[in-house]
């Protein structure tokens, strides 16, 4: 048993925690840390995926409430990947966190060859450093903020500080990196507009409540069955499931703007086969990073806890569009009327008012949510945890 293991803090990397522990054991090396909590003197601890958290377990306290189970869903970047993996690839990578020596490791190294995040750098907030300092007397990499793709903080909304220090050091050079100071910035950000960092912000939030809430086993199903309505809805596919893939490559285009595709990695080659927004749709990739479910989500007009709660609409085939008929009042799906998800219930986006005043799209806004509050309540608690970020877990 270790004479002592730091609790993790709230939303901290397991792999910062580890780091504490490496600087106050006063360990001389590496190796000694790594044999301590990981069972062998060459593992490496992976910082957004570590593995053979059963024997990091086995060492502490028996009255520890840190499981592994724990460990995994609340100090590693695991629930990000969750929902956009197949159950059998989750339950692999689970085992492989678990402990590094059953099985193989490949489901695992899948994840992280096809996550942008390979090769990037841990990143802080300032504003967080500080709180952080003053909470707990001292700070730490929060694991909202590592991901590749999260440049500001979902709570702060700041632009993130990208330290240079590389989440996947070298086999010669194995340091445990600590957020024990404030270091300065390694790359200048790229001037973004108020409309950038709009998007910025959706994808900060986004990753934050991924990361807080649990998603369904079949999220992968509810999540293709989400993206083929909406591509019909929006006109980016047949009802036979063809997406026109030059039309929605260069809307995709013009809704994000250069600045930002170039920032997430996710510019769009018009060569269907190389475009990855189209594979996305097709399902031709087993795995893609989360940020480019993100973007797409959002491309599609959903956010997060939208497209993942199942409602018993979505369940029925996709109606067609009404034919002749008052297309306003009709088409619950039509581009001049805002539909609610979970109820037949729409509003024309804009309308007179009894007076005759034109009202504009701002008041049917106002109107949906009011509906949502009272008629789903459940479905509108969780839109306002999303935009305020949601409490901590216990
Ligand atoms: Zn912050
Ligand atoms: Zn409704």
């Amino acid at each position: 048993m270790l004479p002592f293991f730091p609790h993790p803090y709230p939303n901290e990397l397991l792999y910062s925690t580890i780091a504490r522990y490496h600087f106050r054991s006063k360990n001389p090396s590496y190796r000694d840390t790594a044999q301590e909590l990981l069972g062998s003197p060459t593992a490496s601890v992976i910082a957004l995926l570590p593995s053979n958290t059963v024997f990091l377990h086995s060492q502490l306290h028996p009255n520890t409430l840190l499981t592994p189970d724990k460990l995994i869903f609340e100090h590693t970047l695991f629930p990000l990947y969750k929902p956009f993996i197949e159950k059998d690839r989750a339950d692999s990578a689970i085992r492989y966190m678990k402990r590094s020596s059953v099985g193989d490791g490949r489901p695992l190294t899948g994840l992280l060859r096809y996550s942008l995040s390979a090769g990037r750098s841990f990143k802080y907030c300032p504003q967080c450093f500080a709180s952080d300092t003053k909470t707990h007397g001292e700070a730490y990499w929060h694991r909202d903020h590592q991901h590749f793709g999260v440049l500001t903080c979902y709570k702060h909304n700041s632009l993130l500080v990208d330290t240079g220090f590389p989440l996947a050091p070298t086999q010669q050079e194995r340091i445990l990196y600590r957020l024990d100071k404030e270091y300065p910035r390694q790359t200048a950000p790229p001037n973004f507009t108020r409309k950038d960092m709009r998007h910025l912000e959706f994808i900060a939030k986004s990753v934050h409540w991924l990361m807080h809430n649990p998603a369904p086993d079949n999220a992968m199903e509810i999540l293709h069955r989400r993206y083929e309505q909406l591509l019909v809805e929006r006109k980016f596919a047949t009802q036979s499931g063809l997406v026109a893939h030059r039309p929605i490559s260069k809307a995709f285009d013009s809704y994000y703007g250069e600045r930002i595709l170039v920032a997430m990695s996710s510019s769009l080659p018009m060569a269907t086969d190389k475009n990855w927004l189209v594979r996305l749709f097709r399902r031709r990739e087993k795995v893609t990073d989360p940020i480019r479910h993100i973007l797409a989500i959002r491309f599609l007009r959903e956010d997060i806890p939208g497209i993942f709660s199942e409602t018993k609409e979505q369940n029925l085939p996709i109606p067609r569009p009404p034919q002749g008929e008052d297309h306003l009042r009709q088409s619950p799906k039509d581009e001049n009327a805002l539909s609610c998800k979970f109820c037949p219930f729409t509003i024309p986006k804009i309308f007179r008012n009894k007076a005759g005043k034109v009202i504009g799209p701002d008041s049917a806004h106002l109107r949906m949510s009011e509906h949502v509050e009272k008629n789903h309540p459940e479905e509108y608690e969780k839109r306002r945890r999303f935009w305020e970020g949601s409490p901590e877990p216990l």
